[in-house]
């Protein structure tokens, strides 16, 4: 029997980085899974790389924006009604922005990443813990960052919107312990994805190996993180050898947090 067998779990930002890995992860423990981004390519190459390793498992991919709380009850609703019930909610799809100190950063940029990053994460909780609590069981994960928990830099948006989806999480934590649901979320730090690959090179041009390399340099362990290292984190949190687990913020960074 594994982790996942019968269980249904919901990945936002599955398309691609930590949401395709935690997807790979859950898919190869048993999930059934609906997949939710912008990107309808990124969705089809997430739903390839589950049907390579694991051939049976069942997905519903859903090209979604997690931005409009309609798109989001949408996809709530399309779980439901094709698989009946939520054991898991993988709240994760998320953008950087553009970065800029405070007083240049943009209005629009601002309220762009705010939008998906925090309205996003919220949106999907409002609708799914409405299920879980209905159920009587269910697990959250939302993706912080660890410029939710601490000063990163040229990041408003990012940093205000991070810092929020801690906040959310923890005031549902405390809310829905008594129905049986856990809320926690994850303040991953530097994970070579695709994001990342984007900031540095908003940073080094073509120079952007280059450049991450120093950037790593003061983590303790002088490297960045894997997605599937997020995907082995994310699947333990969302399954019930986790249900005690509530309200936390996991880092998940090479403990560079503990020394900024
Ligand atoms: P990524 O860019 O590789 O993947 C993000 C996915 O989310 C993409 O497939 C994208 O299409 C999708 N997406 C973006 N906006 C969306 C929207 N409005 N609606 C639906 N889907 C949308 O990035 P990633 O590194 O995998 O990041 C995933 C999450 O992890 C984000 O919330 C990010 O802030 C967070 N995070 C990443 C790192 C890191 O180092 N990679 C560190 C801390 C936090």
């Amino acid at each position: 029997m594994k982790r996942f067998d019968n269980k249904v779990v919901i990945v936002t930002g599955a398309g691609s980085g930590l949401g395709q890995a935690a997807t790979l992860q859950l898919a190869e423990e048993g999930a059934k899974l609906v997949l939710v981004d912008l990107s309808e390519a990124g969705l089809q190459e997430t739903q390839q790389k589950v049907l390579a390793i694991a051939p049976q498992a069942e997905t519903l991919l859903i090209t979604a924006n997690v931005a409009d709380e309609q798109a989001v009850k949408g996809f709530v609703d399309a779980t439901v009604e094709k698989f009946g019930q939520i054991d898991g909610f993988f709240n994760n799809a998320g953008i950087e922005g553009k970065q800029n100190l405070t007083e240049d950063f943009g209005i629009d940029e601002f309220e762009k990443v705010i939008s998906i990053n925090l309205n996003g994460v919220f949106y999907g909780m409002k609708y799914v813990l409405k299920i879980m609590k209905k159920q009587g069981y269910g697990s959250i994960v939302n993706t912080a960052s660890v410029g939710g928990i601490r000063g990163v830099g040229n990041q408003s948006g990012y940093a205000a919107s991070k810092h929020g989806v801690v906040g959310l999480t923890r005031n549902s934590a405390i809310e829905y312990g008594q129905f049986g649901i856990s809320v926690k979320a994850i303040a991953p730090g530097a994970i070579m994805t695709p994001m990342v690959e984007g900031s540095l090179r908003q940073m080094g041009g073509d120079n952007w190996e280059e450049v991450g390399k120093e950037f790593v340099k003061p983590n303790p362990m002088r490297r960045f993180g894997k997605p599937e290292e997020v995907g082995y984190l994310v699947a333990f949190l969302l399954s019930n050898h986790a249900d005690f687990i509530n309200g936390v913020v996991v880092p998940i960074d090479g403990g560079q947090s503990y020394k900024y």
